[in-house]
């Protein structure tokens, strides 16, 4: 069973270059999902501690030290904090693994693929053109002048923190805004190594402010501050409403990056085995806690009896447990929440009448007991119309279907809300 306490560590806020406590003083607990108890105490930031933030941020977008930097320049202050995060991606990755409970290994290898965008967007910083337009009038000279938009916010899941923070922050930076990120109250605590990082590449004070607290709180004053210039959002899709119509109120623009409900389909010349272990990759890996998780299987009915048996057994050697362990291929849920959640699908499916084939409870093994963990879950025959194919589940549940027809095939695929994947 896993029982060890671990010291739990006090975070402040980083908010114009200095670490600060929420003006509350209020703080919450992060909690390691392997362990289920307390690591890290996390500041609970409110409207007041984001509009401190975004004033920060203002005043960086002022300050000369930003407005002024030559574009090579911030390309190098880029270059430099994706090097920082090449030197500590060992320490990220388990600050990573401690509060959403993903395997080592793949935090691991997403915090060292990180860097990459830094050094992307890096180069990209000093190629920021406008152009000129040739016009009727040939004594006017016009011209388009690309400038940064100001204050960015950016929301972040708890599923790949730093990775998903960064799509938008590298280039954030490369173009001269100044960015306030709120990340989830579930992994709150990366960020905060993060903003470590940015300090000591030496980005001025305001540039990179980070504000923890919760979706409602914290979240929605940021989707309503009407001095954000842009909003990021990576994360549901009630969210991502929910954000919209905040936003909304000051027209706010927005990129959304939502959840998905993605096929994966097997014709039968595939070879078997292989497509197994895509399959399996596909919907295991991270407990399935993945946008892009083949969370639809569409098996061929000529392959459908020898893939299923295989697949099963393969299923059944997956090794749950410590995620801070190279050994481990599948950790816990990383909430209590989504733990609930994954049980709800699976039972609707049960009453839907789709044939549970593999798991469909959490491990009864003591040493998972302290854990969030549920067992990789197979069900067959789920009719496309049910709540298990048509909504994200965000957990190790694979539902089958079979086919014959490919236009039939097609049309079922296709017959998702969702829009983010595909395998086949
Ligand atoms: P979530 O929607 O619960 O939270 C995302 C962020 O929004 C968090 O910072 C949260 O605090 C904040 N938030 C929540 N409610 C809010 C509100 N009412 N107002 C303002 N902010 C609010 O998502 P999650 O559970 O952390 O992550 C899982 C979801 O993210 C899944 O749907 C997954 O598919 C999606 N996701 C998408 C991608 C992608 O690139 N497309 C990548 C990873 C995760």
């Amino acid at each position: 069973m896993a029982t060890t306490t671990t010291r739990v560590q006090t975070y402040q806020m980083f908010i114009g270059g200095e670490w600060v406590n929420a003006i509350s003083g209020k703080a919450f607990e992060s909690l390691n999902p392997y362990t289920g108890q307390a690591w890290a105490l996390i500041p609970d930031g409110q409207a007041e501690d984001v509009d401190r933030a975004v004033t920060a941020a203002q005043k960086a977008m002022k300050n000369s030290d930003w407005k002024n930097m030559s574009p090579s320049m911030r390309g190098r202050l880029i270059w430099r904090l994706g090097d920082l995060i090449a030197e500590n991606a060992e320490t990220l990755a388990l600050v990573e693994t401690r509060d959403n409970g993903k395997l080592i290994r793949e935090m691991l290898g997403q915090c060292k693929a990180i860097p990459n965008y830094y050094y992307y967007y890096a180069g990209l910083a000093d190629k920021i053109q406008g152009e000129t337009i040739p016009l009727e009038k040939t004594t006017v000279l016009n011209y388009t002048l690309k400038e940064p938009i100001g204050v960015v916010g950016i929301l972040t899941p708890w599923n790949s923190p730093l990775l998903l923070l960064s799509f938008s922050l590298a280039a954030a930076l490369a173009a001269g805004n100044a960015v306030v990120v709120k990340p989830s109250e579930n992994t709150s605590a990366s960020a905060l190594e993060f903003a470590k990082l940015v300090h000591q590449a030496g980005f001025p004070p305001g540039v990179f402010n980070v504000v923890t607290g919760f979706g409602k709180t914290a979240g929605a004053a940021m989707s309503s501050h009407p001095n954000i210039g842009k909003l990021v959002v990576t994360g549901g899709r009630e969210t991502a409403k929910a954000v919209a119509r905040l936003a909304s109120e000051n027209l706010t623009p927005m990129l959304l990056e939502l959840g998905g409900k993605s096929p994966n389909i097997v014709f039968d010349d595939a070879v078997v085995p292989n497509a197994v272990n895509g399959c399996i990759a596909g919907i295991f890996a991270a407990s399935g806690q993945t946008c892009i998780a083949g969370s639809r299987l569409f098996l061929h009915e000529n392959i459908h009896e020898e893939f299923l048996q295989r697949l099963v057994e393969r299923t059944k050697q997956i090794k749950m447990g410590d995620p801070s362990s190279m050994d481990s291929e599948m950790g816990p849920m990383a909430t209590t929440a989504q733990l609930d959640k994954v049980q709800g699908f699976v039972d609707s499916a049960l009453s839907d009448g789709a044939q549970l084939i593999y798991g469909g409870q959490r491990p009864d093994s003591p040493e998972l007991e302290g854990g969030w963990f549920y067992m990789p879950t197979i069900f067959d025959d789920v009719g496309n119309d049910t709540y298990l194919a048509q909504e994200e589940v965000f957990g190790p549940v694979l539902g089958i279907q079979k086919f014959i027809d490919e236009e039939d095939l097609i049309e079922r695929a296709n017959d998702s809300l969702y829009g983010l994947a595909a395998g086949i």
